[in-house]
């Protein structure tokens, strides 16, 4: 019932072709040249025409097959980094040997040489915060997390002390009387409410962890030549 609408091309570079891949209980959408990298599936798309109501099938792993399109698709190398557990190991193992499986040789090469280690780094920079009350303890993913980083409390001292509070008893306040002031929860007059009192002080020390992605390990190799800056040698 589905027609394939066949753009009929004349002339310049060859139309793009799409293909219907099958892997495993799951359909792929794309073309004879995104996949041309793998000489396996180039060679079963060769085999016969493609029609879309009779998927080429291979009996691989779909999930693992995301992956392989997505860096068919762009020749980026995929990274499987999370900040807090480092990097996952068992999925470069199984996305290895599905590269050797399509006969990708570029992208088994990359993970069996690790080169994913030295495209991520992490740098760690020392913090000390303090915090002012229960509350903002509790809320301490909140007070650190400010620029969506990840953090790794060393230590904390507790003590108690004479701390201003926010009349408003907006918790996130207290301590922090400009920014109190600022939030216009301060009366332009001294009223009769006592801005100062006894709570428990929390001194941090923790270290915030920054990912950091050095993007030309994981690009793809270009085939153009480096072009000159634009404003270069102007006189
Ligand atoms: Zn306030």
């Amino acid at each position: 019932m589905s027609s394939v609408a066949s753009a009929s091309v004349d002339a310049g570079p060859r139309p793009i072709e799409p293909i219907v891949l099958q892997i495993g209980e799951k359909k792929f959408y794309t073309t004879r040249q995104t996949i041309a990298e793998s000489s396996v599936l180039s060679s079963l798309v060769n085999l016969r025409d493609p029609d879309p109501e009779k998927p080429f099938f291979v009996d691989a792993d779909p999930a693992l097959f995301e992956h392989i399109l997505r860096y068919l698709r762009t020749g980026i190398f995929p990274l499987f980094h999370d900040v807090e557990r480092g990097h996952d190991m068992p999925l470069y193992h199984a996305l290895q040997h599905q590269a050797e499986f399509y006969q990708i040789e570029r992208l088994a090469n990359w993970i069996l040489a690790r080169a994913y280690l030295d495209a991520v780094s992490t740098k760690t920079s020392p913090r000390s915060v303090t915090l002012h009350g229960e509350q903002q303890l509790a809320h301490l993913d909140e007070m650190v997390r400010a620029a969506g980083r990840t953090f790794k409390i060393l230590k904390i001292d507790e003590s108690k002390a004479r701390v201003f509070q926010c009349p408003n008893r907006n918790w996130r306040h207290d301590g922090l009387r400009s920014v109190c002031f600022n939030s216009r929860c301060l009366p332009t007059h001294r009223g009769s409410v006592p801005l100062t009192v006894e709570m428990q002080v929390f001194k941090i020390d923790l270290v915030i962890l920054e990912v950091r992605i050095h993007q030309e390990l994981v690009m793809p190799i270009s085939e153009q030549p480096a072009l000159p800056p634009p404003y270069q040698n102007t006189q």
